[in-house]
C-alpha cells in the first residue's frame, strides 16, 4: 500500500504535467463557445502560446474566425451542436453565457474539463437563481422579490406588497440592460416583459465599480484592481472603465473582500467579473456576475502585468496565475456605433487619435453598425490617470462610428 501510495505521489504530478504540455505546440484544443470580441481577444494569447483552439458561433463572420484553428458554425443553445463540438475538445470554455448548460453537464460527466463549470453557468443564466445563490451565501445585494410571471408582479403592485420606484429584471438572459427597467409608473409596468422576473430596490448609486477575479482548478485565486464604470446616461452601456476607480484605499479593501467571497462561494474555475454597486450610503452590494472575460477588463491588455485573456487561459490549464497589477493606469472606452447609422461600418478619424500618445485601438472586426453596437474599445494608458480619463474624453468626441 505504501509503495502504491508513494507511486502516485510521484507520477501525478508528471501525468498533470504532460496534460498542460500536450497544449503548448501540441494536439490538445481549446474549444471557446462563442466567436465575438472576447473570444477573439482570448486567442491572442493562445497564438501567443502556440495553443490549438476550435470556436463554435451561429454566425458565419464571427470576429473570432479568423483567429482560431478551425471555425465551426452553429448554434450555441442546441444540446446535439454543443455535445458535438465539445466532444472534440480537451478543455471547453465560454465567451458568452448564453450557452445550452445540460450539454456542458454531459461533455463534463464524459471527461471534458469544462470551465466554468456546468453548475456554475446553471446558476448565473438566470437573474432569479443569482440572486438566490448571493441571499443564500450571505452575499450583500440589493433587496429582491422574485415573482413567477408579469400578472404576479402587478398584483403585488395592486396589493401594495411593492411599490414604485423599482428595478425590474427579467429571469433570463439580457444583456446591455435589454432585460432591466426602471419602473416608476403603471405605465413603465405594463412596458415590461412577460415571465418570470425580479422586483429589485432601486439602490441610489454613487458608482459603479467593477473586479476581476480569477481562480484555478487547483484553487489558486487572483484579484485584478478594483475598476470604476462610467454609464452612457441613456443606452445604459458602460462608457469609461477607469483603472484603478477613484474611490479610498478602504473601498477598494472592502470591494476586493466582497469579490474575492463571491469567488469563493461560486468556487468557479476561469475569471469572474463581479459588478458592483458602491451605493450613496457607502455599501457595497454585488449586482451580477459573468464567468468570463469581461468588458470592465479590457484595459488589462495594455494597463496591467497579465491581460484577463491570458489570466483565463492560465487558469483553464491550471498554470500559475499572472501579476494583476496595473503597470500604468488605464481608461477604457467603448466604441459603440453612433445613432442613426446602420450598415457598413466606417471608422472615422481613427488616424486623428492614433496620434495621440498611448491610444490603442482594438476593432472587432463586425461589418455592420448600428446604433450602440459595440464595434472596438480604445484603451488610452497614461502615469496619470486623470490624464488618461482626459485623453479618453478628447478620443470619444474624435472618432465616430459611422456609416458612409
Ligand atoms: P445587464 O445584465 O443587462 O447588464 P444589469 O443588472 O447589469 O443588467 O443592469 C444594467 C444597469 O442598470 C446597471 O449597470 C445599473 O446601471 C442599472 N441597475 C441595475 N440594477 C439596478 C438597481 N437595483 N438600482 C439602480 N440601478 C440599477
Amino acid at each position: 500500500i505504501l509503495y502504491g501510495f508513494f507511486l502516485i505521489q510521484k507520477t501525478y504530478p508528471y501525468f498533470c504535467q504532460k496534460n498542460i504540455m500536450g497544449f503548448f505546440s501540441g494536439k490538445h484544443i481549446i474549444g471557446i463557445l462563442g466567436g465575438g470580441q472576447l473570444g477573439k481577444m482570448l486567442l491572442n494569447t493562445t497564438h501567443q502560446w502556440d495553443i490549438k483552439t476550435k470556436v463554435l458561433d451561429p454566425n458565419a463572420e464571427a470576429p473570432a474566425r479568423i483567429g482560431c484553428n478551425h471555425f465551426v458554425q452553429g448554434d450555441l443553445m442546441d444540446y446535439q451542436t454543443v455535445i458535438d463540438f465539445g466532444k472534440e475538445v480537451d478543455i471547453l470554455t465560454i465567451e458568452i453565457e448564453n450557452v445550452n448548460p445540460d450539454a456542458l453537464a454531459t461533455l463534463e460527466q464524459q471527461g471534458v474539463k469544462v470551465y466554468p463549470q456546468a453548475r456554475v453557468l446553471k446558476v448565473i443564466q438566470n437573474k432569479c437563481h443569482q440572486k438566490q445563490f448571493y441571499q443564500k451565501n450571505k452575499i450583500p445585494t440589493a433587496p429582491f422579490q422574485l415573482f413567477n410571471s408579469k400578472e404576479d408582479l402587478k398584483d403585488a403592485v395592486v396589493r401594495g406588497l411593492i411599490s414604485f420606484p423599482f428595478v425590474w429584471k427579467s429571469e433570463s438572459m439580457g444583456y446591455d440592460g435589454y432585460g432591466v427597467k426602471i419602473v416608476r409608473t403603471n405605465q413603465n409596468l405594463e412596458e415590461v416583459n412577460e415571465g418570470a422576473c425580479m422586483a429589485e430596490e432601486l439602490v441610489d448609486i454613487d458608482k459603479e465599480l467593477g473586479i476581476i477575479v480569477c481562480r484555478s482548478p487547483k484553487g489558486e485565486t487572483c484579484c485584478y484592481p478594483c475598476v470604476e464604470m462610467e454609464f452612457h446616461p441613456e443606452a445604459n452601456q458602460v462608457e469609461y472603465v477607469l483603472s484603478p476607480a477613484r474611490i479610498s484605499k478602504e473601498v477598494a479593501k472592502m470591494a476586493e473582500e466582497i469579490a474575492l467571497e463571491v469567488s469563493k462561494a461560486f468556487r468557479h474555475v476561469g475569471l469572474l467579473a463581479v459588478e458592483l454597486f458602491l451605493t450613496k450610503e457607502g455599501e457595497i452590494w454585488v449586482n451580477e456576475v459573468a464567468p468570463r472575460p469581461h468588458n470592465s477588463g479590457h484595459y488589462s491588455i495594455e494597463a496591467s502585468y497579465t491581460s484577463q485573456f491570458e489570466q483565463h487561459i492560465r487558469a483553464l490549464l491550471d498554470l500559475p496565475l499572472g501579476n494583476t497589477a496595473n503597470k500604468v493606469a488605464g481608461v477604457m472606452v467603448n466604441l459603440v456605433g453612433k445613432e442613426g447609422h446602420k450598415g457598413p461600418v466606417h471608422y472615422k478619424n481613427i488616424e486623428h487619435i492614433l496620434a495621440i500618445e498611448g491610444v490603442n485601438p482594438h476593432i472587432y472586426g463586425k461589418k455592420e453598425t448600428r446604433p450602440f453596437r459595440k464595434m472596438g474599445h480604445i484603451t488610452i494608458v497614461n502615469k496619470e490617470l486623470s490624464v488618461a480619463r482626459k485623453i479618453a474624453e478628447d478620443v470619444k468626441e474624435t472618432i465616430e462610428v459611422i456609416t458612409k
